[in-house]
């Protein structure tokens, strides 16, 4: 389980970006082809807190849905895999413009 991992890499940038204080909430963005599973890094959210200065915060997650650019057509539309064709032309070359973040977007502290 990687998000564990995960977890802990944004527990110890958030304890670096605070300054010492403690962290109310975080928010994450997580992108669908980040590879990341939301409900995973809620489940271990607790756990990995613990004793942190992020004990007891808020976890937020927005999800990114993916999105790829048609360079045939100009389309930028919401696609599932990595090998997802253009629904307006069928070209396969898209450009993926969203989809694989996986970041700490906001961090509010005490
Ligand atoms: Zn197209």
């Amino acid at each position: 389980m990687h998000e564990l991992s995960i977890m802990q890499g944004v527990v110890e940038l958030c304890e670096q970006h605070s300054g010492g204080r403690p962290v109310l909430a975080v928010t994450l963005q997580i992108g669908a082809l980040s590879g990341v599973v939301p409900e995973a890094l809620e489940f271990c959210f607790e756990a990995v807190t613990k004793g942190s200065l992020l004990e007891g915060a808020r976890l937020e997650i927005e999800r990114i849905e993916a999105t790829g650019y048609c360079s045939e057509c100009g389309i930028l539309s919401r696609i599932d895999t990595y090998f997802d064709s253009c629904p307006s032309c069928g070209a396969l070359s898209l450009t993926l413009r969203t989809g694989e973040e996986m970041r700490v977007k906001d961090l509010e502290v005490e």
